[in-house]
């Protein structure tokens, strides 16, 4: 039986982007393809540390928790073999999924489930400065939200790029400067090109959740 590589399986609150707050069940896979210096979960890459679970224990854990929502993180979910029969199991389990992905790649088994269940899966695209805020060209065609942290590297210019998309500006670290700096995009890309752009910090770093 197929075994996928996870780093951990826990259920929270949604403490990022647009569907912050709703109990989550997350799924964190080993392995990423990026390196970027501010990384909060370099735990999920270069280690050994890591479960080889089949497609049944993780769904007796994820069963357990309860949630109706589950989030496939890492990492980078969608560089772990193991990604594609995940998503498709879950989907049939009928949880509504949540994949946080940093864009750079693409699986065809996105393409094939969506026709189907497109009503549960819902793509959180997260570019990287350090890929060159770079997103598949095949990948944009199922993007939900657009989730760029501000640190010293965004700008206005490249916020622009994504309004095609629900743009959500999430300040690095909760710092308190990118929160200004998020206000400041904010303001002149509304004045500029008169879209709205949100600003959510992450909420379960407030209150010192997992
Ligand atoms: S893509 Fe995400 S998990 Fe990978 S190094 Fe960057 S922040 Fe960390």
């Amino acid at each position: 039986m197929e075994k996928i590589k996870v780093i951990e399986i826990f259920s929270s609150i949604e403490g990022e982007g647009s569907l912050i707050g709703y109990p989550v069940t997350f799924i964190r896979l080993e392995g990423c393809n990026l390196r970027c210096v501010w990384c909060d979960t370099k735990y999920s890459y270069d280690t050994t540390d890591y479960m080889e679970l089949t497609l049944d224990e993780i769904l007796y854990t994820i069963r357990n928790y309860k949630n109706k929502k589950v989030c496939i993180t890492g990492g980078e979910p969608l560089f772990n073999e193991g990604f594609d029969i995940l998503l498709e199991t879950l989907l049939k389990e009928e949880f509504f999924v949540i994949v946080e992905t940093n864009g750079t790649l693409f699986r065809e088994s996105i393409e094939n489930l969506y026709t189907v269940y497109n009503n549960q899966i819902h793509i959180v695209c997260s570019p990287k400065p350090f890929s060159d805020y770079k997103v598949d060209s095949k990948l944009k065609n199922y993007i939900s939200e657009i989730k760029l942290i501000v640190d010293e590297f965004l700008t206005e210019d490249i916020v622009k790029n994504f309004l095609s998309f629900p743009v959500i500006l999430q300040p690095e670290g909760n710092k308190k400067r990118f929160f200004q700096k998020a206000l400041d995009i904010q303001k002149l890309i509304l004045e500029k090109y008169q879209q709205e752009v949100r600003v959510i910090p992450q909420i379960h770093k407030i209150f010192d959740l997992k």
